[in-house]
């Protein structure tokens, strides 16, 4: 029993060991694969299965990071709007100062830099 045994697929000819119950190249059933009455639908069925659920989970894991995205922009969007259109915090007391303020209502220290007021005209 050194020597492996070889068949031959039935369908394409491929060299198959006969341990195998399937041909590696075509698929198809060896006779040892009809022996031992492999399950081969349910094999299929079960690829088939995993198939779908890889691409399930891709979708879902896709839609997952898009929702995020969308949160994590809107998030940004809630954080900057009101930081950068209504107030404007002092450097140096950390007051809150009206948007477009120059210099902070409460200590007088400098809150816009120099060449701001030039460029903003929104
Ligand atoms: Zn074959
Ligand atoms: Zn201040």
């Amino acid at each position: 029993m050194l020597v492996k045994n070889v068949v031959y697929c039935s369908n394409c000819g491929e060299k198959i060991s006969d341990e195998a119950n399937f041909c590696p190249k075509c698929g198809t059933k060896t006779p040892k694969g009809k022996a031992a009455n492999a399950a081969y639908p349910a094999d299929e069925l079960r690829d088939a299965l995993h198939t779908v659920g890889i691409e399930l989970e891709k979708a879902l894991n896709m839609a997952a990071r898009e929702t995020q995205a969308a949160f994590q922009k809107v998030r940004e969007d809630l954080k900057q709007k009101p930081a950068k259109q209504q107030i404007a915090f002092c450097p140096k007391c950390g007051s809150k100062n009206p948007y477009g303020a120059i210099f902070c209502c409460n200590c007088g220290g400098r809150i816009a830099p120099v060449g701001e007021s030039h460029g903003g005209g929104a």
